[in-house]
């Protein structure tokens, strides 16, 4: 981690504090308004619930710290992804989009912004920079993609499109702003989903987007208030208090995972073990020189559905569930969502557990299926 990025996280507790009045509540008070005394001149201060809330300035409040850019919230990850779709996008444009990657962003612009005019080509991740970017409106990429892993060159791909005139839109879920740095590396625009580790406790949905240009950060708020899109009060209370110990969790998370990563390549039960961490897997050397940290995503393949799932429901220490990025480790086996990935494929997301009582669970329960 870069030292601006540990000073950051260093101040992160300390943003509500440096504004505090005498007397006023030192954590974050969840304020749920509809409305807010508003007489005479309508400006400069809170006035209707669609337009803003204190709740929601405190927590974009941390995520622009985090990002180091101006954040607007929004109620979910795709909520944040159609707002940048929706307000940037019109008529006549043609859009790229990763093939592999979290599939509802390919949805959304099939299903509805093609009926608008809007037309879309989708590349491999692995492979992103192969054949240009001429023609491109908007270009758009995941890297690591979920849930393959596969990784692409973020700075290439900014340089590359913007030659031709394109804007450059990264989804930074998988990675979280102390993981990779999107717009530092050249991106316009950042989305995310809260929803996944900056939450942490599967209890709350979120997203955001980062810009640093003023003039599309302006458009995504104007796109939030008019279409309705707005956050719930109690959810962005819980992502800022998510967020205090975002760093903590995100860094356990990660060592975890490269230990894991590294004992789970040799087992028996195994047909591939995929980590950017790892040191011949193919995303390696590029995942070192753009990313912060290797991740806390694991992908495994067994011989089986069934395998897969005696492994996922056999392991003591790993939940079922969808999703990823909360305290406790959680697996899937993607082919359930539709993921063009083998039958036994499963993605494990590492979660908060102390790492030698982890790879203890994961292990027995890869050596029953294994026989
Ligand atoms: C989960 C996820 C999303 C969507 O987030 P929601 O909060 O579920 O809407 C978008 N992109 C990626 C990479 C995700 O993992």
């Amino acid at each position: 981690m870069s030292e601006t990025l540990q000073s950051r996280a260093a101040t992160l507790a300390h943003l509500r504090g440096r504004t505090l009045q005498r007397g006023e509540s030192v954590p974050l008070p969840l304020i749920t308004a509809a409305t807010f005394h508003a007489p005479g001149d309508s400006t400069g201060f809170h006035q209707y619930g669609r337009f803003s809330n204190p709740t929601w300035d405190a927590v974009e409040e941390m995520l622009a710290h985090l990002e180091d850019a101006p954040c607007i919230a929004f109620p979910s990850g795709m909520a944040a992804i159609a707002a940048v779709f929706f307000t940037l996008l019109k008529s006549g444009d043609h859009i790229l989009l990763p093939a592999d990657g979290y599939p509802t962003g390919r949805g959304l612009v099939e299903r509805y912004l093609g009926k608008l005019g809007v037309t879309f080509d989708t590349r491999p991740t692995a492979t992103f920079l192969d054949g240009g970017f001429a023609g491109y409106r908007l270009v758009f990429i995941e890297t690591p993609s979920n849930p393959a892993l596969d990784i692409c060159d973020i700075a290439a791909v900014a340089e590359a499109a913007h030659a031709k005139g394109a804007i450059v839109v990264a989804d930074n879920t998988t990675m979280t702003p102390f993981g990779q740095r999107p717009l530092d590396l050249g991106v316009d625009i950042l989305v995310a989903a809260d929803t996944k580790a900056p939450n942490g406790h599967s209890d709350a949905l979120f997203g955001h987007v980062a810009s640093r240009d003023a003039d599309i950060i302006a458009a995504i708020k104007d796109w939030r208030q008019t279409s309705g899109s707005i956050p719930g009060a109690l959810d962005a209370w819980l992502v800022h208090r998510g967020l205090e110990t975002l760093e903590l969790r995100f860094e356990r998370m990660c060592n975890t995972a490269e230990v894991i990563a590294e004992r789970l390549k040799g087992h028996k039960a195994l047909e591939a073990v995929r980590y950017p961490g790892l040191e011949d897997d193919p995303s390696h050397n590029l995942a070192r020189s753009q990313m912060e940290r290797f991740g806390f995503l694991i992908s495994v393949v067994l011989g089986s559905e069934d395998e897969a799932e005696n492994f996922i429901n056999g392991c003591k220490l790993m939940q079922a569930a969808t999703s990823f990025g909360s305290v406790h480790t959680s697996a899937e086996r993607r082919t359930r969502r539709g993921d063009a990935v083998p039958p036994g494929f499963v993605r494990i997301a590492i979660g908060c557990e102390p790492v030698e009582e982890l790879w203890t669970a994961i292990k027995e329960s890869l050596d029953r299926v294994a026989g």
